[in-house]
């Protein structure tokens, strides 16, 4: 292309050159005659003359097309400014969100709107302003104006989610919850909170769906994803056998079991069906397997249950081959000593428990050790002292939520303080997440803590 315009110029130049020569090897007169006028000239004065005639046409043409786009160019520089101002207006609006201040806010955003052609941005302050103000109207207005926009929808739908759980309207909350599940369904505060409320609303199946997406698209990691999955089960399961589907609740609970024996509602299921249908060594196997990864006190009776032993000593012995496949947890030897207590072992009890107490034990353990030193009826100063124990003794394990740290009497699939799904665990306090790392508490701050009554929009 390059090479092409060069030699074009050559050809041009050498072309001019050569014209100039001829004229000059040829010099001449122009005589020209017109209504008495007369011009002589000569023909290189004429030459001049015809291109200051070409460079005086471009230069008014030029002139022409400055004035004719003036006022474009001037119509644009003003609405420049304008749309500036706009933006100045909004930022001064999102700082006075960021530093709490909803009515400055407001005036902002009101600026804002009548200043720029970008309802999107001015939706979105005018409706951070008016959650601010605590104008519900305000919001919702502005929340519902942002779901016919495609780029907000979500974010009205976020809006419109915290709401409704606001005003306790989980049937709605939900609803929206589907919609923005459909618009986006790698968000993780979406998947979990749909999760939770298809959960909260009993509906296994669909929280199965929501959760095998989840684990999908890389929300939910797959070992969480799995332990879920087995609770939603154990609970289909129980959905099963109220309906008169004992095989279909038997086949969930074993399904729940093989995915999940660390999960204890997982055990206490399959174990109490399967003493249920009369196959108590197929429980005591069960609740073996369990007791290895997660042993709880719930799961003693049943297992003694399954054993089909009443008589006080032989219990010992059963409670012994439980214990067995956990030997060095604190519930084997406790369960040990409360067999030893029925059976009157009062020695055996008290070697339980000293080992089950180590050098501080903890309340459930001063508790029992003044029961057996009370029914041994030895000195009762010991069972005075045990006793004044258990006010500054350690705290038990319990089970506590781990999204929350909420204390729950009995195991339960949603943590009604949080409305979390599976979140119950069997621990003592300190060993969950009521401390969290710093990286979790920022992300907790920075998702709406849609299912709790606060959240990080605040309220109004
Ligand atoms: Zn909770």
């Amino acid at each position: 292309m390059t090479t092409l315009r060069t030699i074009l110029w050559f050809v041009v130049a050498a072309a001019a050159m050569l014209g100039a020569v001829w004229l000059a090897e040829r010099p001449g007169n122009v005589t020209a005659e017109w209504q008495g006028w007369r011009l002589d000239t000569s023909v290189g004065a004429l030459m001049v003359a015809v291109v200051v005639l070409i460079l005086v046409s471009i230069g008014l043409w030029l002139l022409y097309r400055w004035i004719v786009g003036a006022p474009g160019a001037l119509l644009e520089g003003w609405g420049e400014s304008r749309r500036r101002r706009g933006y100045r207006e909004l930022t001064q609006g999102l700082a006075a969100v960021a530093a709490g201040d909803g009515v400055e806010a407001q005036k902002h955003a009101r600026k804002a709107e009548q200043l720029l052609s970008e309802p999107a941005l001015t939706l979105l302050l005018s409706a951070q302003a008016a959650q601010l103000t605590g104008d519900r109207d305000g919001a919702k207005k502005a929340f519902n104006a942002m779901i016919e926009d495609e780029q907000m929808a979500f974010l009205g739908l976020r809006g419109l989610i915290g709401q409704a759980l606001r005003d306790g309207d989980q049937g709605k909350a939900l609803a929206l919850a589907e919609r923005a599940f459909k618009l986006r369904p790698q968000t993780p505060w979406v998947v979990h909170s749909l999760f939770d409320m298809q959960a909260q609303a009993g509906q296994w199946k669909a929280a199965q769906e929501t959760l095998d997406a989840g684990v999908r698209r890389k929300v939910v990691a797959a070992d969480k994803g799995r332990s879920l999955k087995a609770l939603l089960e154990v609970e289909r399961s129980r959905e099963a056998e109220q309906e008169g589907r004992a095989e279909d609740a038997l086949s969930l609970a074993r399904e729940a079991f093989g995915l999940a024996p660390e999960r204890i509602a997982a055990t206490e299921r399959l174990a109490a069906l399967q003493i249920k249908a009369g196959d108590g060594k197929k429980a005591m196997r069960t609740i073996e397997r369990g007791w290895a990864v997660a042993p709880h006190p719930d799961l003693v009776p049943l297992y003694l249950e399954a054993a089909g032993e009443s008589e006080a000593l032989k219990r010992v012995g059963v409670v012994r081959k439980l214990a067995g496949q956990n030997p060095s947890d604190i519930e084997s030897h406790i369960a040990l000593a409360e067999a030893s207590l029925e059976a009157g072992l009062w020695g055996e009890a008290r070697r339980h428990l000293e080992t089950a107490g180590g050098t501080n034990p903890p309340v459930r353990v001063c508790r029992l050790m003044a029961e057996v030193e009370e029914r041994a009826q030895a000195d009762p100063a010991k069972v005075h002292d045990w006793l004044a124990k258990v006010a500054d003794a350690p705290a038990d394990r319990s089970w506590r939520c781990t999204a929350c740290g909420a204390h729950h009497e009995a195991w339960r699939p949603v943590c009604e303080s949080c409305g979390a799904f599976g979140t119950l665990q069997w621990r003592t306090p300190g060993t969950y997440g009521q401390i969290l790392p710093p990286e979790q508490q920022i992300a907790l701050q920075a998702a709406p803590a849609l299912a709790a009554p606060t959240g990080s929009s605040p309220p109004p």
